[in-house]
């Protein structure tokens, strides 16, 4: 089905396609008419869906329709987790806006940053903000703008929102926007907290659920490489100097690991930025620019960057450590493959984080083959599952185990089990 046939002017159809966007994701096809229509939803989809055009094509679309001599006024408001999410959805609204006859402002503001240049942009009003909710309400305090005309409001990762604490500060900024609006809710997964907040917010929603595969199903090759901790980076340096692979995002543990492994990679020649939460915003930009432009060709991030980065034709996706949990998981490997490229997602795999591995498997339902690398063979080689379950998932170096996961009655009988063989353990 064309995007012309979802009611999007002619113009709009044109941009996406301008983008590289030939026909409309699962998403697109049942959310641009519904949201034209006015309805709410509640969408149940990842970064990778096309999530963003989902809901940015609609809302220019009503920008599109207006009378061009009338007032500008914030018509849509759309909260986003963080700072590189911010970004991205504007990048995205103001790529297809170019499109349309009237100019359309989009203003967008996060913290980290000093907000005079963000107060000015606002001058002149604007049309539709991205903005994350504490700076949003900054603004606001700072009456840099007003929220009572706004008739959509879009929430986008939600499940990330209450993730990193923007709950009390979305309750604070529901309470200023008009009680008649629109109301698009998107997140990745359904804790109480968010089935309470859709409960709360949408009327009659629209439901879609995307699978958790991106809708463009690219193929994410996955692989699990079994070396030792202590080799890893020396593997990684062979990996991305041999393999070909153009454009590579590490994901590790913590900011200090980020730093010494990008570092390490450095003194080898090849040129790696680390990414994490204690970097300036103006570095996080300059290194997520310098990595879309190939002037960086690894990047080594915390799962800071497991969400919200798209870097199209993002090939390759590392775990040096394994993730937490195992959505965690989805989130870094859904970096590669994306808007239907294929991808590599490469775990490192040692004796340690061999259960660990194992639980993600099993709580995703993937069987990924163990590999290994002449050179690199482990010296300790996996354990058996025996007696390693319940200590591995616990105790993984690098990966703090399962989050939330509960040990089965089989998993504490395998730990008691463990603790048997090992008297030292025993409390
Ligand atoms: P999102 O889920 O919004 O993060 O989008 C994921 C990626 O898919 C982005 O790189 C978009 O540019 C791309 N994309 C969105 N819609 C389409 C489409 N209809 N066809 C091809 N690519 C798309």
């Amino acid at each position: 089905m064309p995007f012309l046939k979802l009611g999007l002017d002619p113009a709009l159809v044109r941009a996406a396609a301008d983008k590289g966007y030939a026909t409309p994701t699962a998403i697109q096809r049942e959310a641009i008419p519904a949201i034209l229509k006015g309805r709410d939803l509640l969408g149940s989809a990842q970064t990778g869906s096309g999530k963003t055009a989902a809901f940015a094509l609609p809302l220019l679309q009503r920008l599109a329709d207006r009378v061009p001599a009338s007032p500008r006024r914030l018509q849509s408001l759309v909260l986003v987790p963080t700072r590189e999410l911010a970004a991205q959805v504007g990048e995205t609204l103001r790529g297809l806006a170019q499109s349309l006859p009237t100019p359309v402002r989009i203003a967008v503001a996060f913290g980290g940053v000093s907000i005079n240049p963000q107060m000015m942009a606002l001058r002149g009003g604007a049309d539709i903000m991205v903005a994350t909710p504490g700076r949003l309400l900054d603004l606001v305090g700072q009456r840099a703008l007003r929220l009572t005309t706004v008739q959509t409001l879009v929430l986008d990762e939600a499940d990330r929102l209450f993730d990193l604490g923007f709950a009390e500060e979305l309750g604070r900024i529901l309470a200023l926007l008009p009680a008649q609006r629109q109301n698009l809710l998107f997140s990745a997964t359904f804790p109480p907290a968010i089935q309470a907040l859709a409960e709360q917010l949408l009327h009659d929603p629209l439901r879609i659920e995307v699978a958790s595969e991106p809708a463009h199903e690219p193929a994410i090759q996955q692989r699990a490489i079994e070396v030792d901790p202590d080799r890893r980076t020396q593997l990684l340096r062979q990996l991305v100097k041999g393999s070909g692979w153009s454009r590579v995002l590490v994901f590790v543990a913590t900011k200090h690991a980020a730093e010494t492994a990008a570092d390490k990679l450095r003194r080898a020649g090849i040129e790696a930025e680390p990414f994490h939460g204690l970097l300036s915003q103006g570095k996080r930009s300059q290194v997520l620019a310098d990595f879309k432009a190939q002037r960086v060709h690894v990047v080594v991030a915390t799962d800071l960057a497991a969400r919200g980065i798209d870097v199209v034709q993002l090939p390759v996706v590392v775990n040096y450590d394994l993730p937490r949990s195992s959505v965690d998981y989805v989130h870094r490997i859904g970096r590669t493959g994306r808007a239907g490229q294929s991808g590599v997602a490469v775990s490192f795999v040692s004796a340690a984080t061999e259960a660990h591995f194992r639980l993600i498997e099993k709580r995703q339902g993937l069987n990924v083959p163990r590999e290994r690398v002449a050179g690199f063979e482990p010296t300790q080689p996996p354990a058996g599952s025996e007696g390693v379950a319940g200590a591995g998932a616990q105790g993984a170096p690098g990966s703090g185990g399962i989050k939330g996961k509960r040990p089965s009655k089989k998993d504490k009988l395998r730990a008691l089990q463990a603790e048997g063989a090992n008297p030292a353990g025993k409390r």
